[in-house]
């Protein structure tokens, strides 16, 4: 299949099959054809997009172990690899919720482990909305739930929830793929925005793999799109699986771009500034615990600050 009629047909507006985005994952990185997708993911985001760039950030409310035991993360109960075990009180919560209003971010994530107790959770956000300025918007990142659990959400003040079907779910995860599609499903109808991701992208995934994943966030119409390679922490079962390269994760985020179609961001975890060129427009900043890291006050260690990403994004030439 031409990579020139495919790029073209993309650049007409038409929606890529899936057998076409096959072939640009396919190309070879370092090719010209290579360059060639990231250069129309880059025009698909600045012409969409109108040149904006996104500052997300991110608070890891507890480090404890997890009972789903995803074995890519650091709080799987089996493997727990994070140095301390902890919960975050409101205060401590707010205190960092001020900072990062301060710091003028766009969107605020909440996240816990899957054992995180709901009621509890819910008490802490409706504190936490209470302060934040109605342009940020409110997001959710927890384990699964039901339709009633999805309003209360809403209900609370959460605008979206990030929920994902992970690759090899109920491989790699404690957790039924059927049990995710439920959650999927649940945030759709109680009216959420629904953020999605192709994570974590580790070198034994195929591209029929990633494929599932873009296909069923175009199916699910999602606003804020994502990709995230997989961080080989120390201690985790997966560790030895190793990591996929700056490179490939750039041509990954420019084809889930393209195929995806999200109407607001696109974003690449974590922060590669490699991807930048090719269709990214949103950063995370990441406080407290992090599936990734060993260390459970993230922004000590691979979390990246909100002036850090300001930097990135500005030196791109994205309005932020
Ligand atoms: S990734 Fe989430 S659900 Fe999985 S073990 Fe870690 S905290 Fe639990």
């Amino acid at each position: 299949m031409n990579i020139e009629k495919i790029v073209d047909s993309v650049l007409a507006g038409c929606v890529i099959s899936r057998e076409e985005a096959l072939t640009l994952l396919n190309v070879e990185n370092k090719s010209t054809d290579f360059y060639k997708i990231l250069s129309v993911a880059n025009r698909l985001t600045r012409q969409n997009f109108n040149n904006k760039a996104y500052i997300f950030a991110q608070i890891g409310i507890n480090a404890e172990p997890c009972t789903k035991n995803c074995k890519f993360c650091s709080m799987g109960k089996d493997h727990y690899s994070m140095e301390s075990k902890w919960r975050k009180d409101y205060k401590t919560v707010s205190q960092e919720v001020d900072k990062l209003i301060e710091a003028n971010i766009d969107d605020l994530f909440l996240m816990t482990t899957a054992d995180y107790p709901i009621d509890d959770f819910l008490a802490i956000a409706e504190k936490v909305k209470k302060k934040l300025p109605p342009t940020i918007k409110f997001v959710a990142n927890i384990g699964d739930f039901d339709v009633n659990i999805a309003l209360k959400l809403k209900q609370v003040g959460f605008t979206g929830v990030y929920h994902i079907h992970r690759l090899k779910e109920g491989i790699d995860t404690d957790i039924e793929p059927e049990t995710r599609i439920k959650t999927l499903d649940a945030i759709v109808t109680a009216g959420l925005d629904l953020y999605y991701c192709v994570e974590p992208i580790g070198p034994e995934h195929s591209y029929q793999e990633l494929m599932d994943e873009m296909m069923r966030a175009r199916d699910y119409h999602v606003k804020v799109m994502a990709v995230m390679r997989r961080i080989p922490v120390p201690g985790t079962p997966l560790h030895d699986k190793g990591q996929i390269t700056a490179l490939e994760l750039a041509k990954i985020a420019a084809v889930t771009r393209i195929v995806s179609l999200p109407s607001r961001a696109m974003n690449a975890h974590e922060v590669t500034p490699l991807t930048l060129l090719g269709g990214v427009n949103q950063l995370y900043a990441e406080v407290g615990a992090n599936p990734r890291d060993n260390n459970s006050n993230t922004e000590k260690n691979r979390g990246v600050s909100v002036s850090a990403i300001k930097k990135l994004l500005s030196d791109v030439e994205y309005d932020i």
